[in-house]
């Protein structure tokens, strides 16, 4: 038997932008946990991570009801997620898309099923170890994987908020990676959005964690944090704590 116990934090902040394009789902009823960060501009971006929030959670569930793998049940709730913003996108002028990023975490039994589209991330913080669950769907990212940029040269590069795969692109016709993990009590899970992990290093997690024993409270500090350090996108985060029992 697992020897831990949920906690949850979620925090978001507007910043200096107009609106706030992110997204945030905290279903512990079912142990669904979802980040999503709109893009297309005004109320598009909006739609576009909306729809994600509300289309998302409710496929996982009902495929959970019906016994289905956590894993087919994710890929399954992103896939019908990015038909829904293609179809909502449609009727847009020429040359301006509507998307999102989508970053879940699934929990069934003693296991926890992650995925990520687009340049939100999944960190998984366990003692002095910090780990990107996800991979960035960033062409700076798959400039760094071909071995073209360095991952310092990437953090610079005009490359590195232009997105090749997310939510509402129509190319996505391979799905997404679903990586399971086996929760051990300490572990700290964290979803966020690029407005919170461009400002945010592997030590500020590593020493949060330690530091920070309440979820919400680390939630709301990350974020602060990020705004301090001159953030101007919207800011969210999501923080499971598998405190032991
Ligand atoms: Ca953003």
């Amino acid at each position: 038997m697992a020897a831990y116990v949920l906690h949850v934090g979620a925090h978001t902040a507007q910043g200096a932008r107009s609106n706030n394009e992110d997204r945030l789902v905290v279903d512990r009823v079912h142990n669904v946990f979802l980040v999503a960060d709109g893009m297309g501009g005004q109320e598009r971006g909006e739609q576009a991570s909306g729809l994600a929030a509300e289309i998302i959670p409710r496929v996982v569930q009902d495929q959970l009801a019906t016994q289905a793998d956590a894993g087919r049940a994710v890929q399954q709730a992103l896939s019908e997620a990015n038909q829904a913003i293609i179809h909502a996108g449609r009727h847009q002028p020429a040359g301006r898309r509507m998307g999102t990023t989508a970053v879940l975490a699934v929990q069934q039994a003693n296991q926890v099923y992650v995925a990520g589209l687009g340049d939100s991330r999944a960190y998984l913080i366990r003692g002095d170890r910090v780990e990107q669950l996800t991979v960035d769907h960033s062409v700076a990212q798959a400039l760094v994987t071909s071995g073209v940029l360095s991952p310092e040269e990437a953090r610079h590069s005009p490359w590195q908020h232009v997105l090749h795969k997310f939510l509402g692109c129509a190319e996505m016709v391979d799905g997404a990676d679903v990586r399971p993990f086996t929760p051990q009590a300490g572990d700290r899970l964290l979803l966020a959005s690029d407005g919170l992990t461009n400002h945010i290093s592997d030590d500020d997690l590593r020493q949060g964690a330690k530091q920070f024993a309440d979820p919400q409270v680390w939630a709301e500090h990350l974020v602060d944090v990020a705004l301090q350090r001159g953030s101007k996108d919207n800011v969210t985060c999501i923080v499971v704590a598998f405190d032991p029992e």
